[in-house]
This record gives structure tokens, C-alpha cells and sequence, in this order.
């Protein structure tokens, strides 16, 4: 009797444990059909538990997959062996909306009255590689940025000698071609100059200067800053800030020159008649601030480069705008820059941060 109930303890406890567990259990029988769906299988793959079990597998798997999976328990169930058993893979699976995620992958096989059954244990990949991603991108910048620091150094005083030679020529030059030409020198050093800076604040460690920011305001001194030169190129720009006040913490000149970046790029990503807008609305605990534009979109190949240092699609485009930009922002705590891009049919840059609650403004709520 006691070890009957001492069994039912084990049996219950383990069974809560699979079903609270954040891996994804997905158990079928020798047949293909699910007997079992925990919760985190539901969440991972976003099918319902009634959709599922007692279905094939298949309702769940990619055909490609599928066609392994079932030639993987043919041969198990000839062999006894199972080669992947014990073994974690990464795999590319599906959620039912059909979006592809990475996953990693175990099976183990149990056998009751006779009959077997096959457990995959499903991690979801997703957040861990991105982490990787990020870490993997600092690393590279800590090295890149101990050169960067050096050259810039070096660079940086012959070509102001350049460009004040150049305008003190220029000043005595009385000759028309002379003075065009030391013109070109002098935009050209400018431009130079204006690209080592850029390269510092991308390489360079940076202390942020952190204070309480109200957001539309910061996000309105941008648009009058905008607006001028978008209008000369017949471009609508629209500034909709959220109707409440939101404060958050930050550096404001930093994150003025992130929004001045993201600006720029929709105005020239977006053809004469376009419309481009600036946006801010309260999520929650966090605060979205957008920039979106009605130009020409971004590339499937080229979404995964966009953020890279010297990746440019322009003819004199640094493509460093936007590397600069995410370095900013994600030196701000759990802030993100992230965008969503159609071909032909336009871009949305969006900021993500949390809002700084204050006595007199943020009275948005809690989610
Ligand atoms: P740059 O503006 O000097 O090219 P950025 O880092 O600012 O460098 O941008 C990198 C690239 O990302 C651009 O050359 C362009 O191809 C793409 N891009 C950025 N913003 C947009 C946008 N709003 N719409 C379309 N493409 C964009
Ligand atoms: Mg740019």
C-alpha cells in the first residue's frame, strides 16, 4: 500500500515537472500519434493541446522534417538503435503561425506494455542565439576599436593641417580653377573629419551622460530639426507624440543623434511626396519611439547587414549611421533598436526603452 502510494507521489510529481518545464515535451507513439503536449510545447509552437494530441505529428512538423523523423523511428524501431538518442541537435523548426525558429533537440525512448514511445525535448533557441549574436558583435568591436582608436589618431592631425592650409590657400588664391579645387579639398577633409568622429563614437568606449528625458520633447526638437530639410525635398513629415507625458532615462544628446540618424535615412530612402513619421507611444512599462517611412524598404539579403559597421547601399554612404545608432541604444538598460521592413512599401525603425516613473508625468498606467 505504501509503496503504491509512494509510487502515485513519484508519478504525480514527475508529471507536474515535465508540464511546468520551459522545454517543450512532445511524446508519440510508434504510429506518429502525439499522446502528449505540455504547456511549454504549446508556447514554443503555438499549437493548442486539443489541436495535437491524438493527431499525427505531422501537424506540427515541417514536410522535410517529417520525412526524417518517421525514417529515424522506421529504422529505430528495425534496429533498437536510435542514433540521435542522448545526442542535443539543432534543428530549424515551425511554429503554426509559420514563422521558423531555432531549436535545439533530444529524443529518448521508453518503452510501456510493450509499446514504444519517442520523446523529443524542444528548446527554443531563438533568445539564446541572439545573445550569442550580440556578444559575438561587442567582441569583434572591442578589437576592431583598439585600431580604429590608433588610426584615427594618426589620421586625424595631418588632415586638419590639410583643411586649414586649404582654406588659408584659398583665402590668398585670386585664381577661379585654384580655388575650386581647394574647395573639393576642404568639403572632402570635412567629411573625412565628419567620418573619424563617427568612427569614435562607434569604437571608442563612451561614458553615457544620463539624465531624465521627456521623450516628446526630445522626439519634437528632432522633427523642427527634420522638417525643413524633408520639405525642401517635398517630403510630409508628421510628428504624433503619445498624449501623455513619458520620461525616460538616457543620454540625450546620444539618443538626439540616434533619432537624427534614423531620420535622415528615412528621408533618403523615401522618394519627393513621400511621407515620413515620428512617433512615440507608452507600452506598458516601456516606451516605443518610431521613425517610419513610406520609401523604398529594405531587402530580404540585406536585412542581416544593415546594422554592420561600413554596410552601405548609398554612393558616399558611411553605413555607419545605423551601427552607431544600435551601439547607442543598447548601452541604454533594456533598450532595443529594432525594424521591420517591406520592399517598395516602406520602413519602421523603433526604439524600445523603459519609461522612468516620475511623480508628475507617466501617468500611462501599468500594463
Ligand atoms: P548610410 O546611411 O551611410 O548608408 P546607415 O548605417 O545609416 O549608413 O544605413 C545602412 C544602410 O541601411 C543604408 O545604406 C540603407 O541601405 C539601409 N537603410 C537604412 N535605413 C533605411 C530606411 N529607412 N529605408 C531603407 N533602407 C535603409
Ligand atoms: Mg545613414
Amino acid at each position: 500500500m505504501r509503496d503504491r502510494d509512494d509510487e502515485r507521489r513519484r508519478i504525480a510529481v514527475l508529471e507536474k515537472a515535465v508540464e511546468n518545464t520551459n522545454e517543450a515535451f512532445v511524446t508519440i507513439d510508434s504510429h506518429h500519434q502525439v499522446i502528449f503536449f505540455n504547456k511549454a510545447a504549446e508556447k514554443i509552437f503555438g499549437f493548442k493541446r486539443e489541436e495535437v494530441v491524438g493527431r499525427d505529428l505531422n501537424v506540427i512538423m515541417a514536410p522535410s522534417c517529417n520525412r526524417n523523423h518517421r525514417d529515424a523511428v522506421a529504422r529505430y524501431l528495425k534496429t533498437g538503435v536510435l542514433h540521435r538518442i542522448g545526442h542535443d541537435t539543432e534543428i530549424m523548426a515551425t511554429r503554426k503561425n509559420g514563422e521558423i525558429f531555432p531549436a535545439n533537440i533530444s529524443f529518448s525512448v521508453s518503452e510501456f506494455e510493450g509499446v514504444i514511445y519517442f520523446t523529443g525535448i524542444v528548446r527554443d533557441l531563438t533568445e539564446t542565439k541572439a545573445l550569442h549574436e550580440r556578444i559575438a558583435r561587442s567582441e569583434r568591436l572591442a578589437a576592431l576599436g583598439q585600431a580604429v582608436a590608433e588610426i584615427t589618431h594618426e589620421i586625424k592631425n595631418p588632415l586638419m593641417m590639410i583643411g586649414g592650409f586649404a582654406r588659408q590657400l584659398s583665402r590668398e588664391m585670386i585664381n577661379d580653377k585654384a580655388i575650386s579645387k581647394l574647395t573639393i579639398i576642404m568639403k572632402e577633409v570635412t567629411r573625412l573629419e565628419n567620418l573619424l568622429n563617427e568612427l569614435r563614437d562607434l569604437y571608442l568606449p563612451k561614458t553615457l551622460d544620463k539624465k531624465e528625458i521627456d521623450i516628446n520633447a526630445l522626439l519634437g526638437e528632432v522633427y523642427e530639426l527634420v522638417r525643413g530639410d524633408c520639405e525642401s525635398k517635398n517630403l510630409h513629415v508628421m510628428f504624433s507624440p503619445d498624449s501623455e507625458k513619458i520620461v525616460v532615462t538616457g543620454d540625450r544628446e546620444k539618443l538626439k543623434q540616434v533619432l537624427l540618424n534614423l531620420a535622415k535615412n528615412a528621408g533618403e530612402a523615401t522618394m519627393p511626396g513621400g511621407k515620413i513619421s515620428l512617433s512615440t507611444s507608452r507600452k506598458g512599462r516601456k516606451v516605443e519611439i518610431a521613425v517610419a517611412d513610406e520609401g523604398s524598404g529594405i531587402d530580404d539579403e540585406q536585412k542581416e547587414k544593415i546594422f554592420d559597421p561600413f554596410f552601405t547601399t548609398k554612393k558616399g554612404g558611411t553605413g555607419l549611421g545605423l551601427s552607431v545608432s544600435k551601439c547607442i541604444v543598447e548601452d541604454h538598460p533594456e533598450s532595443t533598436l529594432t525594424f521591420e521592413s517591406q520592399k517598395e512599401k516602406g520602413t519602421i525603425f523603433k526604439i524600445t526603452m523603459p519609461v522612468t516613473e516620475t511623480n508628475e508625468g507617466n501617468k500611462g498606467g501599468l500594463p
